[in-house]
């Protein structure tokens, strides 16, 4: 079992290509500034069986799935469930004429932790972005909210895939808003001020908003 606080496709902000995102549920690292503080809590998001990311993974490929980001939350607070979603993507056939989906995943932990926490967790993956959020040390780095956090390419193809993102810095961060019925969601690595400024646009709008998940 596994808890998520969401999953989305295509994410277009958090890796190359059109991606599936899994956010997982609970994190006690409490970086101030997070964006994600409705991931902290352990017991919040949904409980999910490990059956559903073979699910969940077989829908986006046959929606041209080009790889799988996982963020949170911190995805090794839960090592059975992030090996049964890794496991999942890298077992699943690639669809005739696609490429193999490569995976990138967020931790707020050091490359070593990621390696201890998660045995066999870097061989099932492509890219890895580590480190805690810092909001004292802003980058304008791609998919990276802090200076401090490091993208490690973990596999051939992640190299391939992502070498030139090594140093890219975009004018502006990717940024994807996502809406249902209930919920604004931003998708992506927004720079500082980013979010204040877009609360703002959206409200001029005229959209009421609840408390936004990223103020205490
Ligand atoms: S930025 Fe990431 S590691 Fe830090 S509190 Fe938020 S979810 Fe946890």
């Amino acid at each position: 079992m596994a808890r998520v606080a969401r999953s989305f496709f295509p994410v277009t902000a958090l890796g190359p290509g059109r991606r599936l995102g899994v956010w997982f549920q609970g994190c006690p690292i409490a970086c101030p500034g997070c964006m994600s503080r409705d991931t902290w809590t352990a017991d919040g998001g949904r409980e999910v069986p490990d059956a559903w990311f073979g699910d969940v993974w077989a829908a986006a490929s046959t929606r041209g799935a080009t790889g799988l980001t996982v963020s949170g939350g911190e995805p090794t607070e839960q090592p059975e469930a992030l090996l049964a979603l890794l496991r999942a993507v890298r077992s699943a056939a690639v669809p005739p004429g696609a490429d193999p989906a490569d995976v990138l995943v967020y931790t707020g932990r050091e490359l070593e932790d990621f390696e201890a926490l998660v045995p066999g967790g870097l061989g099932l993956v492509d890219a890895v972005i580590t480190g805690p959020f810092r909001v004292a040390e802003p980058t304008t780095l791609i998919w990276r909210g802090s200076a401090n956090q490091r993208l490690h390419l973990t596999s051939d193809l992640g190299r391939q895939r992502y070498a030139r993102f090594m140093t890219h810095r975009p004018d502006r961060p990717p940024i994807q808003v996502v809406v249902d019925e209930h919920t604004v969601s931003y998708v992506g690595v927004p720079r500082t001020g980013d979010l204040v400024r877009m609360e703002q646009s959206v409200r001029t709008a005229g959209v009421k908003l609840g408390r936004p998940s990223w103020r205490p």
